[in-house]
């Protein structure tokens, strides 16, 4: 029976479905280190993470069985992408899983900065009326500035549109506009015009201090400004400044440059006394839906992986999506991108007279994958030979 370890209070989900897969499941609550992670992974096949956990070299040169890692999460950083492809270990994540949550909470930030509500929110606890509607706004006709319109930039457009809000939006690469939203050339271009900034670019390390003090100078006076991508692209030392002095109006921040470890741990930010600021805990993805959704997600990916050798999807390895298996073998070989391998393999089949009945190949970087759906069972005698083709880095057969 294949083995699986859930780490770090995955969703309920991911163990039913691999159960009913027919794998055992061990299911623990927290992080382990990487010395227990070891242990733990004896003779395990599959492995789930959240953001906690570090699959590294150590680790994975120690757990030769490991076959798959599922990042139930956003972010793969932790885990060695490139040193478990070239060993063999293929890794999943849920890029999209949580962007409907994250766009939500945009929307709510924008809706209650505009509002002043966390500043009548502070009066009224602090046994104050204050019914004036100074510095309140509609978001209707309001112009919401997105910066990096992937994913979670782009949903937001939409919803933002639909509450009648003008969209602007500025992406280091071509992206396609959605609904009515107008592509700017330029970062300041956006700036000047929008009334609301919203920051989802990526966290490529380009990004750091991505947006400081002339970003925030260029702000349009009175813009209120959002970040719940990454805590190190926006300065919050120029934000609280810029705050200070009213030029914005308002800001909610959800990503910080130094973060605790776990739920409970204290926290301070200089940002805390601001007048009409959102301070959130990184909750952007954080609701009972996204976790779910992760849960299906990445428990599919994983499923896909083991009995079809798919690999849709994943972060680390070149893409293939497989149907079901044909009804007699599919044999997934994972190699050095070199030239030959393929011509290599057909060769070997060819002359054990092992009849090809699909092939598919991708390559992505120093790796390669094909997987090809043969007619018969393979010998023992082809399969050495698969496994001995030069660059090969690890073969599964599927049937
Ligand atoms: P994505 O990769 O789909 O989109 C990122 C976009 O940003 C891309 O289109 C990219 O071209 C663009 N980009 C990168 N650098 C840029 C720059 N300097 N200027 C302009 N555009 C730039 O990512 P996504 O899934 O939309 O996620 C966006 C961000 O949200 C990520 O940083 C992610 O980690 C974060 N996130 C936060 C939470 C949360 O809980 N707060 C949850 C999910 C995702």
């Amino acid at each position: 029976m294949p083995k699986a370890l859930l780490l770090e209070n995955i969703h309920p989900f991911a163990a039913q479905s691999l159960r009913a897969h027919g794998f055992e499941v061990e299911t623990l609550k927290g992080a382990l280190g990487e010395d227990e992670l070891i242990d733990a992974l004896q003779g395990v096949d599959l492995l789930g993470i959240r953001s906690k956990t570090t699959v590294s070299r150590a680790v994975i040169d120690a757990c030769p069985q490991l076959t798959a890692v599922g990042c139930f999460c956003i972010g793969t950083n932790q885990v060695d992408l490139e040193y478990a492809g070239k060993n063999g270990v293929a890794v999943f994540n849920a890029p999209y899983s949580n962007t409907r949550s994250v766009v939500e909470l945009v929307i709510c930030d924008i809706i209650c900065l505009l509002r002043r509500i966390p500043a009548h929110t502070h009066h009224m606890k602090h046994g104050m009326w204050d019914k004036s509607a100074a510095g309140s706004h509609e978001v209707r006709g309001k112009t919401l500035g997105i910066i990096g319109y992937g994913n979670i930039g782009s949903q937001l457009s939409v919803l933002a549109e639909a509450l009648g809000m003008r969209v602007v939006f500025y992406d280091i690469e071509e992206k396609l506009a959605m609904g009515n939203a107008h592509r700017c050339e330029t970062l300041d271009e956006l700036l000047e015009q929008a009334d609301a900034v919203s920051i989802h670019v990526d966290g490529r390390k380009e990004n750091t201090g991505f947006f400081g003090e002339e970003q925030f100078a260029h702000m349009k006076p009175g813009a209120i400004f959002i970040n719940l991508s990454r805590g190190f692209v926006a300065d919050l030392d120029a934000l609280k400044r810029h705050l200070d002095s009213g030029h914005v109006s308002g800001a909610a921040v959800d990503v910080f440059p130094v973060e605790p470890k776990k739920s409970g741990d204290p926290f301070e930010t200089a940002l805390a006394d601001e007048d009409n600021m959102i301070l959130t805990p990184h909750i952007g993805g954080s609701t009972l839906e996204a976790q779910e959704a992760i849960g299906h997600f990445v428990a599919q990916r994983l499923e896909d992986y083991w009995f079809k050798g798919s690999t849709m999807l994943s972060v680390n390895l070149p893409q293939i999506t497989l149907s079901d298996l044909p009804g007699t073998a599919r044999i997934a070989h994972l190699h050095a991108n070199l030239p030959g391998v393929l011509a290599h393999v057909n060769r070997v089949l060819g002359e054990e007279n092992i009849n090809i009945a699909a092939q598919a190949l991708g390559t992505q970087g120093e790796l390669g994958y094909v997987v090809t759906d043969v007619a018969q069972n393979p010998s023992a005698e082809a399969l050495a030979l698969l496994e001995g083709i030069e660059g090969t880095i690890g073969m599964r057969v599927i049937s």
